[in-house]
């Protein structure tokens, strides 16, 4: 389980986003203040280290110029505002390796974070399969037997969520937090309303309904 640490100083953006990896099965840990986020980086206990340049003691540039200097390899991700993406390109210069400017989807954030922990000349997962139907996750297509299906970017990482637990029953507020990263009400029924989109286009026998439970990925002969 990669470990992470988001040094952050919004407590609403990093709820978000501690949440969002938790429910990803990753492990994230989140400091406040780039005095701890140094310690820490430097401890060897993280794989990643997701970095906001605004914060209180030291700013996140300096906590990635004496991360560089300490010669600690970690892998660091910038987050910055997205009025601020010229200084932080500065930073890539600095030895950050990626950036993400705010606000952000929190699928943006996933794919960058599991491609920067991924050991390089390593290849990803490059489908998942369930019943004939099988998802590419390089080309973010879907496709039964012969024929393509096009899904939208919502649409997709919803099947994603069901193809890596196929058989199980996915409770709404489950789906909620993978695929929407706890950034909409779970009052809402944004969930029913997609679920009813996939449908649509990969076939309804495909998604059973489990009355009070949530939904269920059925392996279609
Ligand atoms: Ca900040």
């Amino acid at each position: 389980m990669a470990r992470i640490l988001i040094a952050e100083d919004e407590p609403r953006i990093a709820t978000f986003v501690e949440s969002g990896l938790r429910a990803h099965g990753f492990s994230p840990m989140t400091v406040a203040d780039g005095r701890s986020a140094l310690d820490l980086a430097t401890s060897g206990d993280f794989d990643l280290l997701l970095l906001d340049i605004g914060l209180p003691v030291l700013d996140g540039f300096t906590v990635l110029q004496r991360l560089r200097e300490g010669h600690h390899r970690i892998p660091v991700i910038i987050l910055t505002a997205r009025s601020s993406v010229a200084d932080t390109v500065s930073g890539l210069d600095a030895g950050a390796d990626d950036y993400l400017a705010k606000p952000f989807h929190f699928e943006e954030l996933l794919a960058r974070v599991r491609l920067r922990l991924r050991p390089e000349g390593t290849s990803p997962l490059a489908a998942l399969t369930c019943g004939g139907l099988r998802l590419d996750l390089r080309t973010r297509r879907a496709h039964i037997a012969d024929r393509t299906i096009e899904l939208s970017a919502r649409e997709f990482t919803l099947a994603e969520a069901f193809l890596r637990n196929p058989g199980q029953v996915l409770s709404r507020e489950q789906l909620l937090s993978q695929v929407w990263g706890y950034s909409f009400d779970p009052g809402s029924n944004v969930v029913d309303v997609y679920v009813r989109h996939l449908r649509r286009k990969i076939g309804p026998e495909r998604i059973s309904t489990l009355r009070g439970m949530g939904y269920r990925l059925e392996d279609v002969p």
